[in-house]
Parts: C-alpha cells; structure tokens; sequence
C-alpha cells in the first residue's frame, strides 16, 4: 500500500519563523499571454470561423486586441470578481476573453451552448452573469433565454463591425469589433492576488442541476505547469496543438493556456468538428498534437480510412473525458503511426488528474503488455495524489485488482462548489470523484466505471468499460455501451448496446462469442440489441442514463 493517505490536505498557510526571500510574485493567467507575446510573438493562431473561412494572427497580435478588450470591459463599468459569460466555439475572439476577462481581474464564465435553454439560464442566473458573448449561431437561443436572465446588462455579438442583430430586439446588444474598437492597445495588467477568482464552468449535470466550479489564477497556473511536462502532455514551443475539446467545457482541457506557457502554435477548429474538416485543418497547419473525446476521433479516423488518407505531421492525440477503446489507440498506432496519450481528468480537476505514458522499467517489455499499460488511465501529475477506498472509507491496496472509490486531492482540485461552504465538497481533505477505479503497485489508474454505471450482480461489480472496450475491439462495431438492467435473480446483468459500422452484418451470436476468453464467463452480457445510434451529451460523452431510461422495462432472456 502506498503512504499516500498520511498526511492532511494543507489549506491554510502559518507565518513562517523565517521568509524566504525571493520575488513575491503571484501566479496569474495575464503573464502566459505577455510571455507567449514577448517571447513568441510571431508564433501564429489559425481559427476557424462559423462561416468556414480562416482567420490567421500571431501571439502578438492576440496580446494587442486583449488589452484593447480589457480596456472595454472596464469601459462596460465590469469590477473585480464580476462574471463575465461566453457561450462560443474555439476560435481567437475566445480566446482574447479568456485572457482579458481573468486577467482583468473578472471570473471569465464558459457556458456550453448545446445546453436546453433552460438550464441555460439557471447557469448564467447561478452565476449572476452581468455580460454574455456570444456566437451568430446561437443568436435565436440569445433570444430565447433573454428574458429569463435579469443579471445580464449587456449581449456582446462575436461578430464584425455593423453586424449588430437588431431584429430579434434582444435588448442591449453589442458587437464585438465595435466594443474594441475604439481602446488603444495600452492596458497594464492589474497585479491581482493569485488566489483570486478566475474562471468559472458548470460540470455536465447529468442528473440534478449543474454546480459551479470556480478556478483561480493559482489553481490554473499551476496545471498549466503541471500539464505542459514530458510525462503529461509533452507539449512545447515546436509543437502545433489543436484543441478539439472545446474552449467551453473545462478550459479546453487547459490547453489555450498551456500553449501560451510553451509558445506553441495553436489551432482553434471553431464549430467545424465532423471528420473531413478537422482532417484539413490538422493537414494544412501542421497539427503535431491534438486532444478530444473518444467520439470525436472516431469521425476523424472514419474520414481517413474512407478517403485512405494519411496525416503528414500529426503525432499524438490526447483522448480523454471518456475511457479511449484500445481498438481506436490501435487504429491510431497501426493505421497513421500516432501515439494515443490517455488521459483521466474532470471538471472538479481543472481537469486532468493522470495521464499515462510508461516509465523506464517498461521500455525492455513486449509490445502488448506496453500497450495494455497504456491503455489504462496512467499515473498522478505532481502536484495530484489519490487513492481507492472500500464502502467503509478504509484505503484499498495498490495492487491492480481491488476496486473502490477513487478519491483526490491537489492545488487544482476543486473544495468547494461555487456558493458553497469552504472545503464542503471534500470528505477528510479528498474529493470523491465518484469514478471506480484500481491502482498498479506502480501507481496506474485504472477506471472501471462511474459509481453510478457499475452494473450490480449478484452482490459483485461489473464494469461496464472494459464490456464495452471489448465490444468495439470487434470489426462489426462502430460504437457499444453497456448497462446493468433489472434481473429477478442477480438483481442486474449487462446488456450490451450496439450501433453496427456501416455495412457490417454482426449478430447477437457472433458478439457475446466475442467475449469467450477475453473476461470471465459470468461477466459476459446476457443480451445484445443493435441501435441506429446512441445519445450523446453536451460534452460528446454517450449518455447511459438516457440509455438505461430507455432500457428500464427490458426484460432479458431467461436460460
Ligand atoms: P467531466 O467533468 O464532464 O469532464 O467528466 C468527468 C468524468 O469523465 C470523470 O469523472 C470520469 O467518469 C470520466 N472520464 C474522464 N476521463 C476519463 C478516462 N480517460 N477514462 C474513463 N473515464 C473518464
């Protein structure tokens, strides 16, 4: 068992009987953006648009426009500690308000636009939004929440001068191009406290209503620090990173800061994620390094082996928010020759928790057991530590078999969600992150389920990932999920849920033939049923509670 659970978290600091005496200089978002200028000035920032076309500038030119919208925010009369919302796809004006917001001192608010409307505005009411921007697209959702979000002073059109959509009489609208218009680029980044407010974004509320997570400038930066080193993402200044997990769900995974950290080239793909356009994208700008949800790979991957392409450039994908089937590593490593960096992370996390990448002592392995450590969630970044405890809250071994609650803690780890009481989220210093998981002797994670998602057999636990990993290792499987559904005798068993790929032919036989030998025998599905496609949620993750809603009356076969 590692010593990991000896200490308390520490979140409060005692005057020291002797100061060290260095720079006392706070940790804040504002200085990746100036470094990224000052030291990488000429790097560029390819995004693209809602209408198609690409928009190209440099570090330094974002830098200029931020200040010159820092100065407009302060002109709109926005204070300290103010949110400040967006509800926009990954592209340069997103990213000027996610420096010039935090780094003025307000808590820059991403919103997930594939929202109903109505929990769109029990967000943006949470929150107290006093200005929202906005996309085009999104103008008739503006409307239609309008009237429910009395905080909000002022919508801001990400759109060019003289766009100004009077039509649908949103009051106080904006244009974007318009509000910065007129401030010289001559804005001095406040010297703000490091433990203050930064940004804000709401988990995935799958079930109940969304809770707010509040990051700060130190809590960024740090997993910024952390995230960009060679056993994390190995990001650096050579690297052209493309960030398909968008800007408005946990921070695009940090990367629109780790790559200002490294003075990287960065690509913004905007709404445009089907297959085809992301391929263009990663071609000509010269992709190295891109990150998503397994869902979003698939669509690349199906466009590459439609058209037989191949990337020229494009080196590692981090996938992650999902577990990655090792089918589509595979596809990645045998097809196209890119390392797939898995990696484990949530919103409550900043978000990433581990990623896994193998150590000195695994390099001399055969390829499979390589490739079966790699499939797993990987190890802590420094500055995270967690632990697998039983029902009864007793730490379990780091042996790679027992499964528990998987518990965490560290600078970037959420205590508490917004409103709420300091530390309320967290049991003895963890915050339980209601994942299942085991831990290797060398400190592997391995997730076998969310809490909520183990199928209950016969009093034993059934994850449904590994189910589903094996399923989507068959050649006939596009995409599967499995539940636990009602049995008189085991209480559940799995079911197996299956979109077949185009064309293949695969029957009920033929795939819980599959599992003979892969798992043990009582672990096999009772059942399979083939769907035209399965829901998908606002982050691209597969629903599985619309599923087993929608699976709560079946009725197994019984023999
Ligand atoms: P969210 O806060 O919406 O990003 O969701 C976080 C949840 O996604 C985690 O608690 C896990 O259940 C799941 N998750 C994230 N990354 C992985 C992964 N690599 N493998 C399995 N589940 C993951």
């Amino acid at each position: 068992m590692a010593a990991a659970s000896m200490e308390t978290t520490m979140d409060h600091t005692n005057t020291p009987a002797l100061a060290g005496q260095m720079m006392r200089q706070p940790l804040l978002i504002s200085a990746l953006l100036r470094h990224a200028d000052r030291y990488y000035g000429s790097r560029e920032i390819v995004s693209r648009r809602e209408d198609g076309s690409l928009h190209r500038y440099t570090w330094r030119d974002c830098h200029s426009r931020t200040r010159r919208l820092a100065k407009a925010l302060g002109a709109l009369g926005v204070q300290a500690g103010e949110r400040v919302a967006t509800l926009a796809w990954n592209g340069y004006r997103h990213l000027e308000l996610y420096y010039a917001i935090s780094g003025s001192g307000a808590v820059m608010h991403t919103i997930n636009p594939r929202l109903h409307a109505e929990q769109l505005a029990f967000i943006i009411n949470d929150a107290q939004d006093s200005i929202v921007f906005f996309e085009r697209s999104m103008l008739l959702l503006i409307a239609t929440i309008a009237p429910a979000c009395p905080s909000v002073k002022a919508f801001v059109l990400l759109g060019d001068a003289g766009e100004r959509p009077d039509m649908l009489r949103i009051p106080n609208v904006l244009c974007y191009e318009e509000l910065i218009a007129g401030h010289p680029d001559d804005y001095e980044w406040p010297l703000l406290d490091e433990q203050a407010a930064s940004s804000l974004c709401y988990t995935s509320g799958t079930t109940g209503n969304p809770k707010g997570v509040l990051y700060s400038h130190r809590s960024t930066m740090l997993h910024s620090y952390a995230s960009v080193m060679p056993d994390a993402l190995n990001l650096s200044s050579r690297d052209c990173i493309m960030p398909v997990v968008p800007m408005f769900h946990v921070n695009a995974w940090g990367l629109p800061y780790s790559a200002a950290l490294v003075g990287a080239k960065l690509v913004l793909p905007g709404a445009a994620l089907d297959g085809k356009s992301l391929y263009e994208l990663c071609e000509r700008e010269g992709v190295t390094v891109s990150a998503g949800v397994p869902t979003i790979w698939l669509g690349l991957l199906d466009h590459a082996r439609e058209q037989g392409l191949g990337f020229r450039s494009f080196r590692r994908a981090v996938v992650g928010g999902s577990a990655c089937p090792p089918a589509m590593m595979e596809a990645f490593r045998s097809r196209h020759q890119i390392e797939v960096v898995h990696a484990f992370g949530m919103t409550e996390l900043s978000p990433v928790g581990t990623v896994c990448t193998l150590q000195a002592h695994h390099l001399d392995l055969p390829e499979h057991e390589q490739r079966q450590i790699l499939q797993s969630q990987g190890r802590v970044l420094f500055g995270v530590d967690m632990k697998v405890t039983g029902d009864d809250g007793a730490e379990l071994p780091w042996d790679g078999q027992a499964s528990g609650h998987l518990m965490v803690r560290g600078p970037w780890v959420i205590g508490a969600y917004y409103g709420q009481a300091a530390n309320s989220a967290l049991d003895e210093g963890w915050f339980a992150t209601g994942d299942v998981a085991s831990i290797s002797a060398d400190g592997y994670l391995r997730i076998t389920d969310r809490s909520k998602d183990v199928i209950k057999s016969g009093g034993e636990w059934i994850g449904s990932i590994d189910l589903e990993n094996i399923a989507m290792a068959h050649p006939g499987v596009q995409q599967a999920a499995c539940i636990g559904v009602f049995h008189p005798k085991w209480d559940e068993r799995p079911l197996l849920v299956v979109v077949r790929k185009p064309g293949a032919l695969v029957d009920r036989a033929a795939l819980l033939d599959y599992y003979s030998g892969k798992i043990a025998k009582w672990w096999t599905p009772d059942d399979v049923v083939f769907v035209d496609t399965l829901p998908v949620g606002a982050t691209g993750k597969v629903l599985k509670n619309r599923i087993r809603e929608q699976f709560r009356d079946y009725r197994l076969p019984t023999a």
